[in-house]
């Protein structure tokens, strides 16, 4: 899979995704993330690419052009339209049900607003969706951007160990995780569940299971409520 992120902040992106599992996984080439500065084609002799809004108001609107310049430039490398999402509070809230949708994507492009966001003129032209990190405000695209790229990037063959490490995580089947331990065996009089160190597998599964469905109900019953209904149907 490949991801490009459009942004007036290159540096502030690769530096997260160049750590960790994703930079490894970028280095081994098993996802290709890259980044895209806006500016470099902005048609503004002083590399300007905000103007005030119209009507009046606070703060800078990024403009139409450098970005679609951007984006067709990525497009003719590419010699194909990547899908177009921009980052946005007002976008569709990201869920891990979104993520595995977008995982199928051959190439994607990420969009990231600054300032007071976007001319809408050209979010109509060429936008494909909207996708939020939550319900709050940020300063800009970049970190909604990398946790995009990064829940995509996990999902991808070989990034992982195996694949049970993203199938049983939280979400991925509309539960919760189940509580996990390492060693010391007892750590400030908190023991590990004797399951656990029974070798037993199928107990330890049936334990999983069963705190998967406890935790979820007692945490999200927004999440167990659906999850409930799925199973009857
Ligand atoms: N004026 C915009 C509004 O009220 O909807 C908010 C602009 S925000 C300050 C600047 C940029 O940060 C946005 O263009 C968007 O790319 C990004 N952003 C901020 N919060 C976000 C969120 N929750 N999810 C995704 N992107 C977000």
């Amino acid at each position: 899979m490949r991801i490009d992120i459009l942004t007036l902040f290159p540096e502030m992106c690769e530096a997260v995704l160049s750590e960790s599992i994703v930079g490894r996984a970028r280095r081994e080439g098993l996802v290709d993330i890259r980044t895209r500065q806006i500016r470099d084609y902005t048609d503004d002799k002083h590399g300007r690419v905000d103007d005030a809004p119209y009507g009046g108001g606070m703060g800078m609107i990024m403009q139409p052009q450098p970005i679609y310049d951007c984006f067709q430039s990525l497009c003719d490398e590419l010699g194909t339209r990547p899908k177009l999402i921009y980052l946005s509070p007002q976008g569709q809230v990201l869920t891990q049900e979104k993520v595995k949708q977008l995982a199928q994507e051959p190439n994607l492009a990420l969009l990231c607003g600054h300032y007071e966001g976007v001319d809408e003129r050209l979010l109509e032209e060429i936008v494909d969706e909207e996708v939020s990190i939550g319900d709050y405000v940020l300063t800009g695209g970049e970190l909604p951007a990398l946790v995009l790229a990064d829940a995509l990037a996990r999902m991808q063959p070989g990034v992982l160990s195996d694949d049970v490490c993203f199938t049983e995580e939280s979400h991925f089947s509309g539960l919760l995780e189940y509580p996990q331990y390492t060693r010391p065996p007892e750590w400030r009089g908190r023991a590990v569940p004797d399951v656990l160190l029974s070798g037993h597998h199928a107990n330890i599964d049936a334990w999983r299971a069963a705190q998967s469905l406890q935790r979820t109900a007692e945490r999200r019953p927004d999440l167990f409520a659906a999850y409930e209904k799925k199973e009857k149907q």
